[in-house]
């Protein structure tokens, strides 16, 4: 039983660390909270209930955690302080010593937020009076699946469509912090994008851990999941965040190429472009399977914006194998890389793998091919100037420039002197002029306008 009127006119505060997964669960969480009555808080102001979503995806990211616990434990000082999220399934008792925290949630628990802040409230859940929280205990068989389509921070909207993961990369924490993979229904994934269109939704990010792995729960398969998709007509683009190129099939390759909404941008994660190291992290393809997937896409569809990850200084990385992973990714026909420094997580089997790479060399090939992914994206961008595209545009900032992109994912800039509000969130025939001061985006100027 939830007493529902002990949320009524309370407020809160959400803070969410790591990827965007958790972002969209945070906005679920406040959905959840706002429909029993509580507001969420101006920055200035202080909060009844706080919120924090973390991450554990490195040793940095565990660190950033303990940090806003301990700031915005202090910057609301009455609150009841909630963490969940990977590092609070990770280290839950840890969590639990940290002064001020009221409730630890792990991944099986967070979907029922409610419930447990009902029974805290009510004395249920044993004492949870600050300095001795309540904490919840690991779980190795995280089966929930907390549903989320929820607008971003700006236009696009996540909707969660898988969690977990089945493959242990010998380096990833991530299935110890979420669970084996598992999905809701087809049908209720479109029943959710229906409901993003009612409230004016046009682009929806398709997110989750392992996404291509779709249907091990419901005996379905991600190809029917993106074609059930794309039949709702209200939604004018999808892009999907991330597919393992083992689960990136032809198919999906092709039937993107002829789609109705889902965009040419694909975001693929390689981790390295040598195959010592695939084998040593225990991927699930070699370095020609991946190129073979690049240059399909690049067949089947031309100009699509390709985002590869890229891990640089794991254990078993050396000077050879990262040279190897250089030149594979020089050659290939992709658009921006996202470096990740290897971290050594606590538990996992790389810490068994030897050969180690010290802090130096990691930052020299982060560098490295930083500066070649800086490269292939400028390229990309160049050979777009003087095109015709269509963008959606995203609210302006501090009501300056407006920023949008193109279905390929080119960011676009328009001059705050022709930016209006009432192109927020419009489809819109735009002409490519030259780089923005930075590069980060295309000036443009509007068709017909
Ligand atoms: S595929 Fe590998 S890196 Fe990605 S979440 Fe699963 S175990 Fe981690």
């Amino acid at each position: 039983m939830i007493d529902t009127s002990a949320f009524q006119g309370k407020t809160a505060a959400y803070y969410t660390l790591g990827c965007k997964l958790n972002f969209s669960e945070t906005s679920t969480f406040g959905k959840m909270l706002q429909d029993l009555g509580v507001t969420p808080v101006g920055k200035e102001e202080t909060a009844d209930i706080c919120l924090i979503n973390t991450c554990s995806v490195t040793e940095v990211a565990d660190r950033k955690c303990r940090q806003a616990i301990h700031r915005l434990v202090r910057k609301h000082p009455n609150a009841f302080v909630v963490v969940t999220g990977c590092y609070a399934q990770l280290e839950a008792e840890e969590v639990s010593r940290i002064e001020g925290v009221d409730l630890v949630l792990g991944s099986n628990e967070k979907s029922q937020l409610v419930q447990f802040l009902s029974d805290a409230w009510t004395g249920q859940l044993g004492n949870t009076t600050k300095g001795a929280p309540y904490y919840i205990e690991k779980t190795k068989d995280i089966k929930t699946f907390a549903p989320s389509c929820s607008r971003g921070n700006r236009t696009r909207y996540f909707l969660k469509v898988q969690d977990g993961c089945d493959y242990f990369c010998t380096y990833c924490t991530i299935p110890y912090a979420r669970g084996f993979s598992r999905n809701p229904s087809i049908a209720s994934l479109v029943e959710q994008v229906r409901q993003a269109a009612a409230e004016g939704g046009k682009e929806i990010v398709l997110t989750g851990v392992n996404i291509g792995d779709f249907g091990k729960t419901t005996g379905e398969h991600f190809i029917d999941l993106v074609s059930a998709l794309d039949q709702v007509e209200e939604i004018s683009r999808y892009r999907i965040s991330s597919l393992e190129p083992d689960l990136l099939s032809d198919e999906l390759i092709s039937y993107c190429g002829e789609s109705r909404a889902f965009m040419p941008h694909f975001h693929i994660p390689l981790q390295s472009g040598s195959d010592t190291v695939l084998k040593l992290m225990h991927r699930h393809y070699d370095r020609q399977l991946f190129a073979d997937k690049i240059h399909r896409i690049k067949e089947v569809m031309p100009d699509a914006f390709i985002g590869v990850d890229v891990m640089v200084g794991c254990r078993g990385e050396t000077p050879e194998c990262f040279e190897e992973t250089y030149t594979f990714l020089e050659q290939l026909p992709v658009t921006q890389l996202h470096v990740f420094p290897y971290s050594e997580r606590p538990g996992t089997s790389a810490l068994s793998i030897p050969y180690k790479v010290n802090d130096k060399d990691k930052k020299l090939r982060s560098k490295r091919l930083l500066e070649l992914s800086d490269r292939k994206t400028e390229a990309f961008y160049a050979a777009h100037i003087g095109l015709q595209a269509e963008v959606l545009f995203e609210k302006a900032t501090r009501g300056r420039v407006m920023h949008g992109f193109t279905r390929n994912y080119v960011r676009v800039e328009l001059a705050a002197n022709e930016s209006r509000s009432e192109y927020d969130n419009q489809l819109m025939q735009v002409v490519l002029e030259g780089f923005n001061h930075d590069k980060s985006a295309l000036k443009c100027r509007l068709v017909n306008a």
